[in-house]
């Protein structure tokens, strides 16, 4: 694998990700196949490419008990997705009663970039200047992953582009300020009308996957979507999920292993932490706090 300018330490989330996280049985069977199926992807289309070939040998070593830990891979994706959630589960029961917990989405405007343009530098770019936004949004702490699709535009109204977007969970007393804030640092644009949505956690786990989701989508805008309001029908825009091409699946498995299955975590106050068998998310907040200068 190739080395990740994160500057964060691998070793604590990737060292975290052992064996029991992994499915097994029927479960693991679709994991498997998406795994073989994209080898077999860079064995058959892309054989003069020397970092797919790579990929595909890692790939192809990933067998019980010496996982491959890659970002690309299926199975490991999928069980970094279940270290992440059962991590955080355990540090939102701790953060209970000091406010709302919530599920916010983001989908900033300087997270598009060009098929050809996905870069780690790019995300650890934008993970700073977006921890920064947040912070100036009054986010304390912040739990959460980012996520990738691929956007076009059913009559090329734009350009595709890669989308890189967060999800995660914070802690608010007063939803409508957080929100409003966040639409400040956030601000909508021509195609991305509602960049940023905030609702309550009603203790759904499925959220808490959804931060590590291991499988992307093609986003294919149309604007003649119809949708009933209380005045009858009217066309709005609408998204149809499709699955990736195979140039663009091989172009996000090449970045994302690029990345490494901790370059997706965005923790702001929080660390990830791994004790020899425990894993934990801490919180760390700045020793200094309100208007006092340090
Ligand atoms: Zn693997």
């Amino acid at each position: 694998m190739s080395k990740s300018p994160i500057p964060f330490n691998p070793g604590r989330f990737d060292g975290a990700l052992i064996e029991p996280f992994y499915s097994v049985g029927l479960a693991a069977v679709p994991y498997r196949r998406e795994r073989e199926k994209l080898v077999r992807l860079l064995r058959s289309k892309h054989q003069d490419n020397e970092k797919a070939q790579a990929l595909a040998d890692t790939l192809e070593a990933c067998v019980k008990s010496r996982r491959c830990k890659s970002a690309a891979c299926a199975e490991c994706a999928r069980a970094s997705q279940k270290l992440f959630a059962s991590t955080a589960a355990a540090f939102l029961a701790k953060q209970k009663g000091a406010g709302h917990l919530v599920c916010v989405s983001i989908v900033p405007a300087d997270g598009r970039c060009k098929p050809k343009e996905l870069a780690p530098a790019y995300a650890v770019r934008n993970v700073r200047r977006w921890k920064e936004r947040l912070g100036r949004a009054g986010v304390t702490w912040f739990v959460g992953a980012l996520d990738y699709s691929l956007n076009e535009h059913d009559t090329a109204r734009y350009k595709p582009h890669w989308s890189e977007h967060v999800y995660g969970l914070t802690t608010t007393t007063d939803m409508d300020r957080l929100k409003k804030e966040l639409r400040k640092q956030f601000p909508a644009t021509e195609e991305i009308p509602r960049p940023v949505k905030v609702k309550i956690w009603d203790g759904d786990p499925d959220a808490l996957a959804y931060m590590l989701k291991p499988n992307y989508w093609r986003r294919v805008a149309t604007d003649d979507g119809e949708r009933f309001t209380k005045n009858g029908m009217r066309s709005c825009r609408a998204t149809d999920k499709q699955r990736l091409r195979s140039k663009e699946r091989v172009r996000l498995a090449l970045y994302l292993d690029e990345l490494g299955l901790h370059g997706r975590l965005v923790l702001r106050w929080a660390q990830f932490m791994n004790r020899g068998a425990t894993a934990s998310i801490e919180e760390r907040a700045p020793k200094t706090v309100g208007t006092r200068i340090a």
